[in-house]
């Protein structure tokens, strides 16, 4: 026994001396291949293990064969592994209208839907960021399908058609503008304000702001008769997740609103509260679930799930507010954190989110057992049937495009989700909240082949969808869990590893490394635009 812990205690040792050497260079980005953006007839992934969706274990391998970006076929690979690339008797392999992407020791799974997102093409003025920086993020950390709560919408719009056209890289769109109350906040106004934003395109509506219960009622049921999806980010107001569900909002986005509809009374703010003050408004909205009674939350729950409302948290855009500094010191931020996105996120009273003004250990406890008691509500939801999805909301908050959906996706492990669980939040259940589940979400005969080739099973380390990959332990040269025994003379190793591979969308192969290198380029070029000005100031 004694013999074989040293033994263990001496792998481990030489083990962390790997860590250390491995960590301090990254691998060269592989040259991009040939197949990278470009459309094909029929795509064929041999090899695969499946990730279906909708929380089922893993099976294979399988050959998925997709014709005009569609699924046609699901296979056994064993009869054909040996068969070279002929597949399927659809003619000649390597023909110009046949794309072969080998899966071996790879894990396949949809591709993610990320249901609470904005594009934006500048976050500091003066500071342009191409909109490809974000578009490349996205579609790297595996998100082809981005439900946008707000933003530009004549752009937007332009993008989606371009997108679907994929005369640009970037993932699908769905288009939510903002909604607020108009000018005079009548419900005559807010009804014929819904009717414009349905007539001029929008896929679904975002209620924000602070909405008294009449104007709720005027804006949820012009958009339940348009047919339109709504979701809201709901303010500290008269109305609470109770109005919303009860009135027929589609989603509650971040945390807000459920708390609030089970306190008894209302929060205790001091009396110097200002909520136009993000510095209070944030520092407070950190004290409001342990502020809850937790009998009515349950029934505010219960509500919610009762009047089939889903609940996207976006778990990973405060979570600066419970750990500030591993906020501000993310690996990922050297290589690909844009100047304007980096400028912003700075402490400011002009930036939505940049509120951290000698922000306090006190202010990171409060948001810790504010993140316990949220995410056991999370959980207690999904418990009673509630559909639960992912979305990162990235640009604010030190949470990058693309990280941040990688980062929502743990952070709903840590919520109490099986890793099965959390890959359906972000596939199968994104797919049902957009009304999209008919033909997204799963990997299934008949459905939009979107797709993502993860290098590893990121059932066993959900860090391997980042798109700066993780840090894999290698036995003797090969992938291994952690958890493997280790036998006396045992080669132990820490490499970098992990990361998407291939980003599939509507059939079109997206090489991961190649969207990253790109970023890495844009990134280290505005930072040379910009010295001179930084010089100057
Ligand atoms: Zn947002």
């Amino acid at each position: 026994m004694t013999g074989s812990i040293r033994t263990t205690l001496a792998l481990a040792a030489a083990a962390a001396c790997l860590t250390f050497a491995a960590s301090a260079q990254q691998p060269a980005p592989a040259a991009t291949p040939a197949i990278h953006a470009k459309p094909t007839k029929r795509l064929v992934v041999r090899n695969a293990m499946v990730i279906y969706g909708n929380a089922k274990p893993p099976y294979g391998p399988m050959d998925i064969v997709a014709d005009n970006g569609v699924i046609s076929s699901i296979t056994p690979s064993g009869d054909r592994r040996s068969a070279g690339s002929t597949i399927r008797g659809a003619g000649a392999p390597g023909v110009n209208d046949e794309t072969v992407i080998d899966a071996a020791g790879k894990y396949v799974m949809p591709g993610i839907v990320n249901a609470h997102m904005h594009w934006h093409e500048e976050r500091q003025p003066g500071v342009p960021q191409p909109i490809q920086y974000e578009r490349n993020l996205y579609l790297a950390a595996g998100v082809t399908t981005a439900r946008e709560v707000g933003g530009d919408f004549d752009k937007s719009k332009r993008w989606q058609g371009e997108s679907n056209a994929h005369t640009i890289v970037a993932p699908r769109i769905l288009v939510y503008p903002f909604v607020s109350k108009g000018r005079t906040g009548s419900p005559a106004e807010i009804r014929a304000w819904i009717r414009d934003i349905k007539q001029r395109g929008a896929d679904g509506l975002k209620i924000i702001g602070g909405w008294d219960r009449d104007q709720l009622e005027a804006a949820l049921s012009e958009a339940r008769a348009l047919k339109l999806r709504a979701a809201a980010h709901i303010a500290v107001d008269e109305t609470n997740a109770k109005d919303y569900a009860e009135l027929g909002i589609t989603s509650i986005e971040h945390f807000y609103g459920v708390a609030d509809a089970a306190i008894n009374g209302i929060q205790d703010f001091p009396p110097d509260t200002n909520l136009s003050n993000e510095v209070h408004r944030f520092g407070r909205a950190g004290e409001l679930y342990a502020q809850a009674d937790p009998g009515k939350l349950h029934a505010v729950i219960d509500g919610m799930v009762e009047h089939g409302v889903a609940w996207d948290p976006t778990f990973s855009i405060y979570e600066a507010s419970r750990d500030l500094t591993r906020a501000q010191n993310l690996p990922w931020f050297r290589d690909y954190l844009h100047p304007s996105l980096e400028q912003y996120f700075k402490a400011s009273v002009e930036n939505h989110g940049s509120y951290f003004f000698g922000w306090t250990s006190s202010q990171e406890a409060s948001w810790r057992k504010q993140y316990r008691i949220w995410m056991d509500a999370v959980r207690e939801f999904a418990n009673k049937g509630g559909l639960v999805t992912t979305g990162d909301d990235a640009g604010y908050i030190y949470s990058m495009y693309g990280f941040g959906i990688s980062r929502e996706l743990e952070l709903h492990e840590e919520a109490g989700f099986h890793p099965l669980e959390v890959i359906e939040h972000a596939t199968w259940n994104g797919a049902k909240l957009i009304g999209m589940e008919d033909r997204l979400g799963k990997i299934r005969e008949g459905f939009i082949a979107d797709m993502l080739v993860v290098n590893g099973n990121p059932l066993e380390n959900l860090k391997l969808l980042n798109p700066y990959g993780t840090d894999v332990m290698l036995i003797n040269g090969r992938p291994a869990s952690n958890y493997a025994p280790l036998g006396a003379g045992d080669r132990v190793q820490n490499v970098h590893g992990g990361g998407i591979e291939w980003t599939i969308k509507d059939g079109i192969p997206y090489h991961v490394p190649t969207l990253m290198k790109e970023v890495k380029d844009m990134v280290a070029k505005a930072r040379i635009e910009r010295r001179p000005s930084t010089a100057a100031q």
